[in-house]
């Protein structure tokens, strides 16, 4: 199935819906603390301002659990929107209504409306087609750019699609999602190398699975690889281990693809040192040793392509963060198509300012590993 671009619609003088993601983290006193989701939005509002569409734009922030919460408004991201775009935005107080409707008919080319918090509405999340249809009527066509909540099959990111048949399109950051979490993971240059971390398997099962069947050799750190050790039998000592996992760690580890660390820095809260093999009791592992980066680092010079999720060891603390930063650094040295995808890992990356460096960075937490598991997500395929 062929995703259609908004590059390929006709935009100008259109009223043009645009499902964006501007849920952003705030502080306590209610400002935005990080405006990297609204800049993320930017290349598709941009564009359709220059091609002259009426843009109109959709989002939730938070849970406000399908009530009016006033700390939830998006008011402050219209500001923040307006500043970056050098421009007015005119904002609505609900997203539904006389105000709504009078605001998108109003709006001239070029113009920019957000409308209130799409999730002050129950019908949001329960993604009900009644509520999708009124929203769908303050637009002539349907942009779905919000790809952190792509996995979700809510009413504006779903649902109102049915409403725009031959008259919706993904925005840039979708498309460049589908690029390489899509694409470029589905029909991958090999070797393709995955490298999994992060504290739980349980949280990661389906994405480990699929990553078994897709790549090549899958290397396994962070809190996770205990639980592969302990199936094997082998002692992790007071390591983050999850029991009730172990017999679907051993089936993933029967692929023949996995790779577990062969050394591990530990500590019992007091000494920290470095061991090979069995974990002695009392002790936690808290990152990867120096003889498995050397080793994982050498094998990542083979790969065409090199998908990163979930950090190697317990990255807060700079004492632990040695094998997600020297990892980090192999990645962004490599020739190698390199994807990093996961709320932690990313700013793992971040942090160290090799964003830059990086193929590509996926904006989407939840909505990557989901979109890598399933090869799909209902934000996308209701464009189909
Ligand atoms: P992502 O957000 O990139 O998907 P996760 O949320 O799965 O990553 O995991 C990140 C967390 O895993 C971090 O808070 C990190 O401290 C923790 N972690 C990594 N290695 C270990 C370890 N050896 N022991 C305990 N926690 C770990
Ligand atoms: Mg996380």
């Amino acid at each position: 199935m062929v995703v259609p671009l908004v590059q390929q619609l006709e935009v100008a003088g259109k009223r043009v819906l645009v499902r964006v993601d501007f849920n952003v983290p705030l502080t306590k006193e209610g400002a935005i603390s990080d405006d990297s989701r609204i800049k993320a939005s930017l290349p598709t509002i941009q564009y359709l301002i220059k091609q002259g569409a009426k843009v109109i734009l959709l989002s939730h922030l938070g849970r406000p659990d399908g009530q009016k919460k006033p700390q939830y408004t998006l008011k402050p991201c219209a500001a923040r929107l307006s500043q970056l775009l050098k421009q007015p935005v005119h904002f609505a107080s609900d997203c539904l209504g006389d105000e709504a409707e009078r605001s998108a008919r109003a709006l001239q080319k070029g113009e920019v409306l957000l409308l209130e918090n799409v999730r002050f509405y129950p019908e949001e999340e329960a993604g009900d087609k009644a509520f999708a249809e009124k929203i769908a009527q303050l637009g002539d066509l349907y942009i779905n750019d919000a790809f952190g909540t792509a996995h979700r099959a809510h009413a504006t990111t779903a649902a109102i699609a049915s409403f725009f048949p031959g008259k919706k399109a993904a925005g840039f950051l979708l498309q460049k999602e589908i690029e390489f979490l899509g694409q470029a993971l589905l029909m991958p240059q090999r070797p393709f190398y995955a490298l999994v971390g992060g504290s739980k398997v349980s949280s990661k099962l389906g994405v480990l699975q699929a990553l078994v069947n897709k790549s090549d050799k899958v290397f396994v750190g962070g809190a996770m690889a205990y639980t592969f050790l302990k199936a094997q039998g082998i002692s992790t000592g007071s390591s983050l281990v999850e029991e009730a996992l172990e017999k679907e760690a051993l089936s993933l580890w029967q692929s023949g693809k996995i790779f577990l660390p062969l050394d591990h820095i530990i500590t019992d809260k007091g000494a920290i040192k470095t061991v090979e093999g069995a974990i002695p009791q009392g002790f936690q592992g808290v990152d990867i040793g120096p003889q498995t980066i050397k080793e994982w680092k050498r094998y990542l010079q083979e790969a065409k392509t090199i998908f990163w999720n979930g950090p190697l060891g317990i990255f807060e603390d700079a004492r632990f963060a040695i094998g997600t930063n020297e990892i980090a650094k192999a990645l962004t040295e490599s020739s190698a198509i390199t994807i990093v995808g996961g709320g932690d890992s990313v700013s793992a990356i971040e942090n160290q300012g090799l964003a830059k460096k990086i193929t590509h960075l996926s904006t989407g937490g939840g909505a990557s590993l989901e979109y890598i598991e399933k090869g799909s997500l209902p934000g996308i395929i209701c464009l189909e």
